[in-house]
């Protein structure tokens, strides 16, 4: 695993808070996660600012990425075919090499619990669901699909043909313009994502906030509207953040190995939960 990790000590005073949000987690209706770049650090994938970030080594992608291929979706086709900004090359390079990491594996773990009901995750980089995750959604898109602008249908690349003679490719059920998943500077979030985050968002009483300090809209917004409701939030984060003080519980250090003794945990909790929930 990655420094992060082999360089986290676990204090039995933190074991005791996972423990604790373990017993959030086992107890909870429905659990909802929200990721964000902070968990795929420890896959290998920089942040995008900062000292060492991606856009810091490559440059930034254009902030009117999404107006420019509203005017010229075949000219924005060709560059994405043949690349030759250092910011795209260095981005594809950079995501196709990481692999999931004990983070997203023990997401899937408890949603195959039955504790995670949706992971709602402000990633491109595919790897929830290299890991497996079944109720994905991804607000961003994911950089290694493309989606049907008219109908929001996503499709691998390999499932569509594109003639570099005739771009931009078409979508086959609708018609409508392929273009890639990621949301682009300027794009609006997917509808369908949308709704299908608010839908997550409303049923939750119970947010495991991973990797992300959430202010950015509209993730922002959702483990405030879990606290409003009456809701925990259970964060796991290596720094605090400015959701730190909001939260129910606050587990600090590198997400794969907090998520792991998370899932160990809760398992526990939930093998043993006919007992404890009739004393
Ligand atoms: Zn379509």
């Amino acid at each position: 695993m990655s420094e992060a990790t082999t360089d986290f000590l676990m204090t039995p005073e933190l074991e005791d808070e996972i423990v604790r949000a373990a017993g959030l987690l086992a107890g909870a209706g429905k659990v909802v996660a929200l990721t964000g770049a902070g968990l795929s650090v420890e896959s290998g994938i920089p942040p995008f600012r900062g000292p060492g970030g991606l856009w810091t080594k490559y440059g930034e992608p254009p902030m009117d990425g999404y107006q420019r291929f509203l005017a010229d979706p075949a000219k924005a086709w060709r560059e994405r075919l043949n690349p030759t900004e250092n910011w795209a090359k260095g981005l594809t390079e950079t995501l196709g090499k990481a692999r999931p990491n004990l983070g997203h594996l023990s997401l899937v773990g408890l949603e195959e619990l039955g504790v995670l009901r949706a992971t709602i995750t402000q990633n491109v980089d595919d790897l929830h669901r290299q890991a497996g995750s079944r109720a994905l959604l991804e607000i961003h898109g994911n950089y290694s699909l493309l989606r049907c602008m008219q109908c929001h249908v996503r499709m691998e690349p390999e499932e569509i043909e594109v003639d570099p003679e005739d771009l931009p490719p078409l979508c086959q059920s609708c018609g409508g313009i392929m273009k890639g998943d990621t949301v682009q500077f300027g794009e609006p979030i997917p509808p369908d994502v949308l709704r299908g985050c608010y839908g997550a968002v409303d049923a939750c009483d119970c947010m495991l906030v991973v990797g992300t300090s959430a202010t950015v809209y509209p993730a922002a917004e959702f483990p405030l509207e879990v606290l409003r409701r009456g809701g925990q939030v259970i964060e796991v984060n290596p720094y605090e953040s400015e959701l730190t003080p909001a939260c129910t519980v606050s587990l600090r250090g590198p997400g794969g190995a907090l998520l792991e003794r998370l899932l160990h945990h809760t398992r526990a909790r939930r093998s043993h939960g006919s007992i404890e929930a009739n004393p």
